[in-house]
């Protein structure tokens, strides 16, 4: 069988290694690729930012302990967090951004601004 094109899918002469038959379907084809990852870089920031703005906005409302239901509820995806590290051996704090947030009890976090540290000049 003949090696196709993988853009366009004419039967390709020639070297038996090459993939497309000039260079702009190889470049359509590398910008198709990159389009789809990007879509999927964009879909898991957009849930990041998401949940930051929503333990922020709840941080900033000086409630700091709440219910992970009342979060989900305004769209809070737990599953998406940035760093996740313990905090001692039973409780590990998940970060998002600049938010954090740890497990007090089963279903209950608290939520706690990260402040980043100053460079001292
Ligand atoms: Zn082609």
């Amino acid at each position: 069988m003949k090696p196709k094109c993988l853009e366009c899918h004419t039967p390709l002469l020639g070297r038996s290694d090459k993939k497309f038959c000039d260079n702009l379907c190889r470049t359509a084809h590398h910008n198709k690729i990159q389009h789809r990852e990007n879509i999927e870089i964009r879909k898991t920031i957009s849930i990041l930012t998401k949940n930051r703005s929503i333990l922020k906005q709840i941080f900033e409302s000086g409630e700091t302990i709440v219910s992970l239901k009342y979060i989900e509820i305004k769209g809070f995806r737990k599953e998406y967090f940035t760093q996740f590290h313990m905090v001692n051996d039973k409780m590990g704090a998940k970060h998002c951004f600049d938010y954090s947030y740890i497990e007090i009890e089963e279903g209950v976090i608290q939520i706690a601004q990260l402040v980043a540290k100053t460079e001292q000049v």
